[in-house]
């Protein structure tokens, strides 16, 4: 039993994501993701509300990418063209920057869209999860998987929870991780809407933009896009895109905020911006985090410790900031 179990089950606490296995077939040839144009697909209505028609599967692997087998809904791995394409290619972009790492993909969403378990939205094919990119002890990749990072940009792969002897010290890769998210904030045809992150990974990244003197502009997105939701997301990154021009007309619709920026463009499309209305907030399965802890298997006194530890940022965003929807 590994930690990624104790996370999920406090995930489910508190918004969660739940483990399943995936059976995704690959396209033959020239892969369909890099053929699809955003002609193909349409997110309708809002990510909390909306459907999907002609969603785009994200391939099983493509450079410097892999979509998560163990992903929380096992065929959740269908979004627009946009979302699919910004993945590969920020992915890509990593990879020739920095080989090496991989980006680990979890849930976008079905095929079609709709309601799927363990999270509020992800349901007009315009949400992705994305785990940190993380390095292991000696500053090499390790695969990314769903390892909480602390303050200090460190997390732990407990493994078997019983057993201290099998624990496996990681940090966030700060560098690919940086350079992923810029690769998102600088797609021209993928506008990001939210990056939803814990406020001190999201301080951690800014720093690492500076010193990667990272272009102003990015940065600027970034900060303005990024920040911790009530759920703290300190083990992935949850990415939403707005509407695109063309899905707009056609029924998408945005979820809150509106930046001037973004206004802007619609106006200068000649559209109008629409934003989602929301009927009965759907009712997840909640349970309390002490429930989750009472549920939660046999664990060595460490892994005890860091979760007491991770209370402190899980519900508390930084002083000065408040969470975002
Ligand atoms: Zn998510």
């Amino acid at each position: 039993m590994r930690i990624v179990w104790v996370v999920l089950a406090l995930c489910v606490a508190l918004a969660g994501c739940v483990a399943g296995s995936s059976a995704q077939s690959v396209d033959a040839g020239v892969p369909a993701f890099r053929r699809a144009r955003g002609s193909r697909s349409t997110s309708v209505g809002g990510p909390s509300s909306g459907t999907l028609r002609g969603g785009v599967s994200l391939p099983e692997r493509a450079p410097g990418l892999v979509s998560n087998p163990r992903r929380p809904n096992a065929t959740a791995f269908y979004g627009t063209a946009e979302l699919v394409n910004m993945l590969a290619s920020a992915a890509a972009t990593v990879d020739r920057a920095m080989p090496g790492g991989t980006c680990t993909v979890n849930d976008l969403g079905f095929e079609r869209g709709g309601p799927i378990d363990h999270h509020g939205s992800h349901q007009a094919g315009r949400d992705v999860d994305v785990l940190f990119y993380l390095l292991n002890a000696e500053g090499r990749p390790h695969p990314s998987i769903g390892v909480p990072i602390d303050p200090a940009g460190e997390g732990t792969d407990y493994r078997d929870l019983l057993d201290p002897s099998d624990d496996i010290p990681l940090r966030i890769d700060l560098p690919r991780t940086w350079r992923f998210v810029q690769a998102l904030v600088e797609d021209e045809h993928a506008l990001v809407q939210r990056i939803f992150v814990v406020e001190h990974v999201r301080t951690m990244l800014l720093a690492e933009a500076a010193r990667q003197h990272a272009p102003a502009a990015a940065i600027q997105r970034f900060s303005e896009v990024s920040c911790q939701p009530a759920y703290a997301h300190d083990d992935h990154l949850h990415v939403r895109l707005f509407c695109s021009d063309e899905d707009l007309a056609a029924g998408c619709a945005d979820s809150v905020p509106m930046y001037p920026w973004r206004l802007a463009q619609i106006e200068r499309a000649g559209l109008e911006p629409v934003a989602e209305v929301r009927a009965r907030r759907r009712r997840s399965r909640v349970v309390t985090e002490e429930e989750a802890r009472a549920n939660a298997p046999p664990m060595h006194e460490s892994v005890r410790a860091f979760l007491d530890r991770r209370e402190s940022w899980i519900v508390q965003p930084h002083p000065g900031r408040r969470y975002c929807r």
